[in-house]
């Protein structure tokens, strides 16, 4: 950044006046020029970020008036980024003399990202002015689907959907009732809001996501996340690509780069060479579906040559179970369970896993002595990947989290440990009881041990006649693009009798908003309130997403009632909207609804978003005493900063923390496990004569052992165990084509279907190719850009092929988020991303779809529009694979088995087919598989297992007999 001599084509440009001439006599007077500075000094300037006390009047020279001075002064106010799970902090810069936002960057007072983004971050920006954006409410016009739209009030849209509620509530049709979340991005809002409803209409995208490694983690300790504390780790091992796109990307990113600057070393277990692997020291690149072999063999490895944590093992899994249930022969002594772990894992040597994986022996061996050396230092991450595309991919997790077991790095400094610990839990105003209702439609008897609700399956349920959804709202949800099987999708959103009324939430348009009913602007990242908490390392922290030109208007003295009145257009927030909504349903409180939603403080009336937050920021550890300092509220103190560190990394180890005397009055200890139990629940167990917390599960302890999967009709899987995949090598037939496809892995500057509307982020990454191993693309004559045919169960997608090294031969793959469409009778919505398609559906169940458009420039406020230089918008693949749930976890599994072949001389590019007839078949295939409830005592679900908006207990058990 130094200064540099100008280059000849800089001199030429100079010279025709193409730029500014920077080098004429005389230029070096403007002292705003960077180049008077060194690097050393750029750097520190880039750190010495405003300081709060000058976020009201913050003055910048205007970057696009340079070589001019001009003064810009802007008004700071933090909020928090929307377009990843990560909610890292921004600042949005508003023009004080215009009142626009004009840039974000990123928010040094947030405890997860420390002033630091990624490129979705300050892309918000794009997002804002998006030409395309929704600013008003909809209401279809005409058939469902047919394009044609008309702008209501919110008034309107409010009771009419209130009132459909009400009915549904009064004829007692509760399961009719669902909200179906993409991303939520709040943390306990709607915990209030649909208990207060007495529904069970929680409904998520978890299943398509994260459940698989949820249930393997869930089944070892009762919680279902890691929280790798990888800047303390001296080893880190993940399965896919964390540092470049992982959960938590940017705050786990750079704490993965500190461990590795303070001398830890990184392993990744990744088909692809991806950016996170070729930062590694190891790239394991191993086939998909075999991660849990290698895993496998390296646990074998730590066993055999002792590198285990005793004392770990000894006091916290529940070895004399499994002894007992598994070897009643043995005696039970700690030497028989290590004993016996050797003889039960002792198929899985280096060389069967390298067999299985690809992966080298040597290389697990090495890798397993180093995981065995680092001790409670060793720090692993599973996410979706393996996790989530795999028949079987929970059992990933599982392995993963054995290792960590084995090293005694549970809850450990640099070691890994449950998310919750690292998580803030708000307290809400007028909580509701659990309600007393079970909706099958989400949780059904045939995956009794389901992570999360099995939405993936909603539209074939509705087609087999299992209910239907008479209110339905999608929240930043896309499943016509997002799921598999998009058509199916569509038939059902067609169909009046098994969608009511669909009601998009969404700040954007999408492929599932154009079948909706309603569609219904909601906030951006900087035009809502939301509060975030998540476990990005050893600490706890808690972020204020607010609508930053509503914080503004409140400071310059200007308060607004609503948010709508300060973001653009009529852009609403979920929250307001949904405490208004319930007003609406119970306008007299006579359902015992309305009295959730009223003030604490001013008894009977409604309450106030101010209201809501303050009675949470009060109830934060720490969080008064700050504010008082400052001789602000708490919701003031959250508003200034946006973030607060509740905790700086002292919740290691908390499964060791000691029960009171006075939660042990009353309490008992079973002789037989040591579990400590009161009034029913258990609450500790006895680890050498002191009373701890332990872990959530039946032991109390880490279960090597699970009897719950016993009782639930999977003993085969009693321990962690390797399941070979629907895709393993043994079931393609590689004489005909097949190969396995990858299609999960996540670009890291795009986000689902959220970031289309985002030029930037476009503008850097627009297609989809397959990628493909040289030796693969030399054996089906591919060169790079060449059509080609991937045949799914269900149809296929013409794509282009892109030959690469950084491919594993065998495998082939196509990144996520990319294919974006709309059809012709569509409102204009992300044109940066969107191809223009045909969608025929001439016989039944037959759908085809063509691209009859690519990219291109367009008119509108955003003069870049017309500089639009991309005209290929990528393939949709996902709508051509068939649902695939996990018989136990319920997880999607993403990958396929898919057949290669050349396009004939019909076929285009972009072109998709898909047979809906056929893919609720292969629903049927996999329904098959199950083992459905009831379990022991006549249970739908196990009771300590986790379950998303937990019901009444009573709800658990089956009562009809059928
Ligand atoms: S990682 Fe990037 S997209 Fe995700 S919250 Fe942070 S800045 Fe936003």
């Amino acid at each position: 950044m130094g200064y540099k001599k100008a280059s000849f084509i800089e001199n030429m440009a100079e010279k025709i006046g193409l730029i500014p001439d920077l080098h004429k006599e005389g230029y070096q007077e403007h002292d705003s020029d960077m180049r008077h500075f060194s690097d050393e000094e750029v750097a520190e300037m880039y750190e010495n970020f405003p300081p709060p006390e000058k976020w009201n009047n913050w003055i910048e020279y205007d970057p696009k008036a340079w070589p001019k001075k001009k003064k810009t002064n802007y008004q700071i106010v933090p909020t928090t980024c929307f377009n990843c799970e990560s909610a890292c902090g921004l600042t949005a810069f508003i023009d004080k003399s215009s009142g626009e936002i004009k840039k974000f960057e990123g928010n040094p007072y947030h405890p997860g990202s420390r002033g630091r983004n990624c490129a979705k971050g300050p892309a918000t920006i794009n997002q804002v002015t998006d030409p395309d954006r929704i600013l008003f409410p909809l209401k279809r016009k005409g058939k469902r689907g047919e394009g044609d739209w008309e702008r209501i009030s919110w008034d309107e849209a409010l009771d009419t959907i209130a009132d459909r509620i009400r009915k549904a509530l009064k004829e007692d049709r509760h399961n009719e009732i669902a909200y179906h979340v993409g991303r939520p991005g709040h943390e306990g809002f709607m915990n209030w809001v649909l208990p207060s409803w007495g529904i069970d209409g929680h409904n998520s995208h978890t299943n398509i996501c994260s459940s698989g490694a949820r249930f393997g983690y869930n089944l070892w300790y009762g919680y279902d996340r890691p929280s790798p504390d990888h800047a303390e780790a001296k080893f880190i091992l993940l399965i896919s690509a964390h540092l470049e796109s992982g959960h938590y990307f940017n705050p786990h990113a750079q704490r993965i780069i500190e461990g590795k600057m303070k001398g830890a070393k990184l392993a990744t277990m990744d088909p692809r060479l991806s950016n996170t692997a070729s930062m590694s020291d190891y790239w394991l690149p191993s086939y998909p579906g075999t991660e849990a072999a290698v895993l496998l063999a390296m646990a074998l490895i730590i066993l055999q040559q002792k590198l285990y944590n005793r004392s770990y093992l000894e006091n916290w899994t529940n070895w004399q179970e499994y002894l007992e249930a598994k070897h009643p022969e043995k005696e039970v002594s700690f030497d028989n369970y290590i004993e016996s772990m050797i003889e039960e894992y002792k198929e899985f040597t280096p060389e069967f896993a390298e067999k299985e994986s690809g992966v080298k022996a040597e290389m697990i061996r090495e890798i397993a002595v180093k995981i065995g050396e680092a001790g409670e230092r060793f720090a692993s991450h599973n996410w979706r990947s393996a996790g989530a595309s795999n028949l079987g991919g929970w059992a990933v997790a599982r392995c993963l989290h054995f290792l960590t077991v084995l090293t005694g790095a549970v809850g450990a400094k640099g070691g890994t440990s449950p998310n919750s610990w690292n998580k803030f839990k708000p307290e809400v105003p007028n909580p509701p009881k659990p309600q007393k209702k079970w909706n099958e439609l989400h949780f059904p008897k045939e995956y009794p041990l389901a992570f999360f609700e099995m939405s993936q399956l909603l539209p074939h349920f509705l087609k087999e006649g299992r209910g239907k959804m008479d209110v339905y709202f999608s929240r930043v949800f896309n499943p016509v693009w997002t799921y598999p099987d998009g058509f199916t999708w569509m038939e059902m959103f067609m169909d009046e009798s098994k969608f009511g009324l669909h009601t998009a939430l969404t700040p954007t348009w999408n492929e599932t908003a154009f079948f909706a009913d309603l569609v219904l602007p909601m906030g951006l990242a900087p035009e809502r309130h939301d509060i975030n908490s998540y476990a990005t390392h050893g600490g706890t922290w808690v972020a204020f997403r607010q609508p930053v030109l509503r914080e503004a208007a409140r400071r310059n003295g200007k308060p607004v009632k609503y948010t709508y009145e300060a973001n653009p257009g009529e852009v609403w927030e979920e929250d307001e909207f949904w405490i208004e909504l319930s007003w609406r349903i119970d306008p007299d409180g006579s359902m015992g609804i309305r009295k959730h939603f009223e003030s604490p403080k001013r008894p009977g009336k409604k309450i106030t978003i101010e209201e809501y937050y303050q009675y949470i920021f009060e109830r934060i550890k720490g969080l008064p005493a700050a504010a008082k300092k400052e001789g602000i509220s708490e919701f003031e103190y959250m508003s200034k900063y946006g973030a607060f560190e509740i905790e700086k990394g002292e919740s290691y180890k908390m499964n060791e923390n000691l029960l009171s005397k006075e939660q042990l009055k009353g309490s008992e200890v079973d002789k037989k496990n040591d579990v400590i139990r009161k009034n029913g629940k258990d609450i500790g167990v006895m680890i050498n004569g002191e009373a701890m917390v332990g872990f959530p599960t039946p032991s109390r302890k880490n279960e090597f052992y699970s009897q719950t999967m016993v009782d639930w009709n999977w003993p085969e899987y009693s321990t962690p165990t390797y399941i070979k995949s629907h895709i393993h090598n043994d079931v393609l037939d590689k004489s005909k084509g097949e190969y396995v496809l990858v299609p999960t892995f996540r670009l890291p500057t795009l986000i689902h279907t959220r970031s289309g509307n985002a030029k930037w982020l476009v503008e850097i990454s627009n297609r989809n190719p397959i990628w493909m191993h040289p030796e693969d693309a030399e054996k089906w004559n591919f060169k790079t850009g060449d059509l080609v045919k991937m045949n799914t169960d269900i149809g296929y997608f013409i794509d282009k092929v892109w030959v690469t090294q950084s491919m594993k031969p065998g495998v082939v793959a196509c990144s996520h988020h990319i294919g974006r469409w709309r059809r012709e009778q569509d409102t204009v919505g992300n044109r940066w991303a969107t191809n223009t398609v045909d969608i025929e559906n001439k016989e039944g169940g037959k759908w085809k779809m063509r691209t009859k458009r690519g990219i291109k420039p367009f008119e509108s406020s955003d003069k870049d529009s017309k500089r639009i230089f991309w005209k290929d918008g990528g393939v949709h693949q996902n709508i051509t694979h068939a649902v695939h749930p996990d018989p136990i976890s319920g997880m999607h599994t993403w990958h396929q088995r898919v057949r290669i072949e050349k396009p004939g001389p019909d076929d285009q590019y972009g072109d998709i087919f898909v047979d809906t007839d056929k893919s609720h078949e292969i629903f049927k295939e996999w329904m098959s598989m199950t083992r459905p409830a009831p379990g022991p005592g006549g249970l739908r679900r196990p009771l300590w297992f986790k379950r998303a908006f937990k019901p009444d207990e009573s709800t658990y058990y089956i009562k009809d007999k059928k």
